[in-house]
């Protein structure tokens, strides 16, 4: 801001220079200093923006008061480009000529920079569909195992009835004669300029159907209930994604359409606890199957096994049994699955088993790690 120029002197009028003065002196500068008019002088785009913004003060009542009286700093919002524009600028109409060729080449043919006039360009342009995600809920068995599964999804897709045209019968559009875009009038302190945008009449085609298609009305694409089938693979946990290719939204102008991806939200099973591709399975014993052992039949993901209990099991030992855990399609490993023992105390004897159970505590059950424990209990009692 301190080097700035002032932009009286920048316009070459005095301070006291009417209206019509500044504004005859900014379109000479500008013509004069116009990048595209000097291509051999490398200074001239930085005079024509500083005579731009210049101008963009001075040109405007408001501003120009601002400026009179605090100088750059009144109006340091100035000179920021052409975001300032906007309002302001409304009285001067009777533009002598027109930038909007010079414009054109300046900015590469686009407007883009500007806000509000700017040309999208996507009107005729290949687009890819957008995807599309869906939660999925599967049964701890589906999961486990694999499923086929039909899903029910709303789709965007190319109208069947005009084969995604929108219409029948295309000619060229009336509106931009078929060019895809239409110019229109901008107002700026260069004056009036034409400036491009997408021809909303054909949306940027060039054009347009003698005959709109009723079903999609004119859009070439329509939303479709539809019912899909997907092989879901084995080892699927919760949060998993699974992305069937093409499957979502429809693309435009030939674009390819979108992917669908699936979500998965997997049950629990009332035995079978998973962690991961393990499977963990509580196995219940009787206090004497646990003290003398046993054969088990046990479930397993795959059919039931027999399992050896060896006498004096505990409540949570694990038996480990390899590969009998989920096979995991994405990894390609097999789980294990964990049998844990959970030896359950009766709570409810018959005068006969009651009768057993004392004889058998007249006997010496103590081991070695219940007398050290009484011990402990001894000893913490006395200090
Ligand atoms: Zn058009
Ligand atoms: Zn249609």
């Amino acid at each position: 801001m301190a080097n700035k120029r002032d932009y009286y002197e920048v316009l070459g009028v005095s301070k006291g220079a009417s209206d019509a003065e500044i504004k005859s002196a900014f379109r000479k500068l500008a013509k004069k200093y116009h990048p595209d008019l000097n291509k051999d002088d490398p200074s001239a785009t930085e005079k024509f923006k500083e005579v731009q913004e210049a101008y963009e003060v001075l040109g405007d009542e408001t501003k120009r008061r601002q400026y009179d009286q605090f100088g750059h700093a009144g109006v340091s919002g100035a000179g920021a480009g052409f975001n300032g524009f906007g309002g302001g600028f409304s009285g001067f109409e009777g533009a002598e000529f027109d930038f909007g060729d010079i414009f054109d080449n300046i900015f590469g043919g686009g407007f883009s920079s500007f806000g509000g006039g700017a040309r999208s360009a996507g009107g005729s342009r290949k687009a890819r569909g957008s995807d599309l995600l869906m939660r999925v809920d599967l049964t701890f068995e589906e999961a486990v195992y694999g499923c086929e599964k039909d899903f029910d999804l709303d789709v965007v897709e190319d109208c069947e009835e005009c084969g995604g045209q929108g219409g029948f019968d295309s000619k060229t559009c009336d509106t931009c004669h078929g060019s895809g875009t239409v110019t229109s009038e901008q107002h700026t302190i260069l004056g009036s300029f034409l400036s491009k945008s997408t021809c909303p009449e054909c949306n940027g085609s060039g054009k347009t159907f003698k005959r709109t298609c009723s079903k999609c009305r004119g859009k070439g694409k329509v939303k479709t209930h539809k019912t899909i089938t997907v092989t879901v693979p084995s080892g699927i946990a919760t949060g998993d994604r699974l992305r069937v290719s093409g499957k979502g939204n429809a693309g435009s102008n030939g674009g390819p359409n979108g992917d669908l991806y699936l979500e998965f939200v997997v049950g629990e099973h009332s035995y079978f606890k998973r962690d991961g591709d393990d499977i963990y399975l509580e196995l219940p014993l009787t206090i004497t199957e646990a003290i003398l052992g046993c054969k088990k039949e046990v479930p397993t993901l795959y059919g039931n096994i027999q399992l050896t209990v060896p006498s004096g099991t505990m409540s949570g030992e694990k038996q480990r049994i390899r590969g009998k855990g989920i096979e995991n399609k994405a990894h390609r490993n097999k789980g294990n699955m964990y049998v844990v023992m959970k030896v359950i105390t009766p709570q409810k004897l018959n005068r006969a088993q009651k009768k057993l159970i004392e004889q058998l505590a007249d006997t010496d059950l103590e081991t070695r790690e219940i007398e050290q424990f009484k011990k402990f209990t001894k000893k913490n009692d006395e200090a």
